[in-house]
């Protein structure tokens, strides 16, 4: 299939090793609801492993948990009757259920970073001996001067020179006055514990780990040096990913870690990111209120997973409408005879398979799956051919991740 990689900046041809895809994608911080942007990420990947499955490649996917974070200790803080621990298993709970409910498949690996501190340290320690990381005072960084190859994945997508990534890095946490560091870009492996703060032992003393770091060790240790896939939201190029290909790099010496990025565009409301802190969330349990989950997965499949969209109402009340016709169309008997190419269904199966292989056209795909239902609705497919137009839609929706008037309502178990 056709890739956008987001580090060549180009689309290239995705081509697997073996039958094996490695799959890594970022993970949520467990502190609050899943909005809309989570959704969107998670629903791309979604589609993403169903294609490549269908495709007889075997997807190893792996997710992370970034339990151990500072928005997630505060909120605990500030709810003042639960621990930092019980807060992010109740939210990674009701994160997996809501994903449930929309029909993404989990990965095969959902993995909490604060069960990765071992693989954590031997990374950090093979990053002190190969001299790119320093320790002072308890704290550890990573020195950015000691990787020649530092922020490529950055300035491929746009940010120019130092001054750019320091800016950009100081909007995301960094300290760049911190008198430990050598350089103000330098960025935390390890942090010394704080007083009132969580803080696990290590060999350099209590503390807590930087962020970067858990999404290198986590995918090196399921998936190995060198990944094939790895996304993210749009908002993780730089400094998270950037900072992940300088550690892995460095710490195995395997070039390129990843294969092809893939990055998720921003959902917005408002004009802006949706995001806690500005209060502009659509989240999903909510709209799973008014809608059902095929009407969400129709609203997420209906933008491509580069772009960045805005919410609208008027958009989710159209999804519904057409989720609606979809699940009509595919009642009734079904056959599996393969349809003729020429057939309309033939025409159309070809037509929503190359949409998704070129890299994720979803919205196409989305427009090919609705012009058979309608045409199946409106007449316009000659009887006979209706069982197998049925089937195709049925197997087109599976792809989409609808689940049609089999469960739309199904809350299921969580795991
Ligand atoms: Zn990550």
């Amino acid at each position: 299939m056709q890739l956008f990689n987001s580090f060549s900046q180009q689309i290239e041809t995705f081509v697997a090793r073996d039958d094996e895809v490695k799959l890594y994608v970022c993970g949520i911080t467990p502190y609050d609801t899943a909005h809309l942007g989570h959704a969107f990420v998670f629903a791309t990947f979604d589609i993403l492993v169903r294609y490549l499955r269908s495709q007889g490649l075997r997807v190893v996917y792996v997710e992370n948990v970034t339990d151990i974070d500072d928005p997630l200790f505060e909120r605990a803080r500030e709810l003042g009757d639960i621990s930092w621990d019980q807060l992010g298993r109740q939210e990674t709970e009701s994160f997996v259920r809501e994903m449930h409910a929309i029909n993404v498949v989990m990965p095969d690996h959902f993995v909490r970073a604060s069960e990765q501190l071992p693989t954590m340290f031997s990374l950090i320690e093979r990053l002190l001996q190969s001299g790119n990381a320093y320790l002072n005072d308890g704290w550890m960084y990573f020195d950015v001067r000691s990787d020649a190859q530092f922020a490529q994945l950055a300035f491929a997508s746009g940010l120019m020179g130092y001054d750019q990534l320091l800016e950009s890095a100081n909007l995301n946490g960094n300290d760049p006055h911190d008198p430990r560091k050598r350089d103000p870009l330098d960025f935390l492996l390890w942090r010394g514990a704080g007083a009132g703060e969580p803080a696990w032992p290590s060999p350099w003393g209590p503390g807590r780990p930087g962020w970067h770091i858990e999404c290198s060790a986590t995918a090196t240790r399921f998936l190995g040096p060198q990944i094939d896939i790895h996304g993210g939201g749009a908002d993780l190029i730089f400094p998270h990913h950037s900072c992940e290909i300088a550690q892995t790099e460095s710490a195995t010496g395997v070039r390129p870690c990843v294969r092809y990025w893939m990055h998720v565009g921003l959902v917005k409301l408002g004009g802006t990111k949706m995001s806690k802190s500005l209060g502009n969330l659509i989240v999903v349990h909510k709209l799973l209120k008014a809608y059902t989950a095929d009407a969400i997965r129709l609203l997420l499949a209906g933008h491509h997973y580069r772009q960045a969209w805005e919410f609208a109402i008027a958009d989710m009340e159209h999804a519904q409408r057409l989720a609606d016709q979809i699940a009509e169309a595919a009642r009734g008997d079904v056959s599996l005879e393969t349809p003729s190419i020429d057939s309309l269904t033939g025409w159309t199966e070809q037509a929503f398979l190359n949409a998704l292989e070129s890299d994720l056209d979803t919205p196409r795909a989305v427009r090919v799956l609705g012009n058979l239902a309608q045409a199946c609705l409106s007449g316009l497919v000659p009887d006979h051919e209706l069982p197998v137009a049925r089937q195709h839609i049925r197997s087109m929706a599976e792809f989409l991740g609808l689940r049609l008037d089999k469960a739309s309502e199904e809350q299921g178990p969580t795991r």
